[in-house]
């Protein structure tokens, strides 16, 4: 077996550890049709606990429904949890637009 030489070896290394070291997006909460508000039923849980003020409720037809503002979404997760409909869930930012 021919031995990789040293300085080839440390260059993949180091690519490979860049590569995984990037610090991967953190996930933003994303509403989906389980919401009680899509259903015309007052519930407004997850505005009440989250911490940033990232959800807001908007004008629809049927009623106000809950919004995420991704850029103050931390993805904490605190809303998933308070929903009482199961209706939120985390996912990557590009799967929340
Ligand atoms: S807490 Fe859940 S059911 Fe209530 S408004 Fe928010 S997403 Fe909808
Ligand atoms: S995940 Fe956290 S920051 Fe984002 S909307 Fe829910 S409670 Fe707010």
């Amino acid at each position: 077996m021919t031995d990789v030489p040293d300085l080839q070896r440390r260059h993949f290394l180091l690519g490979r550890f860049a590569e995984t070291s990037q610090p991967a997006e953190p996930p933003v909460a994303v509403i989906t049709q389980s919401c009680f508000a899509h259903r015309g039923v007052a519930c407004m849980s997850c505005r009440d606990v989250c911490p940033t003020g990232a959800v807001r409720f908007a004008l629809a037809l049927g009623g106000a429904r809950p919004r995420i503002n991704t850029d103050r979404c931390t993805g904490c997760g605190v809303c998933a949890q308070a929903c009482p409909a199961e209706a939120i869930r985390l996912a990557p930012l590009e799967a929340a637009s």
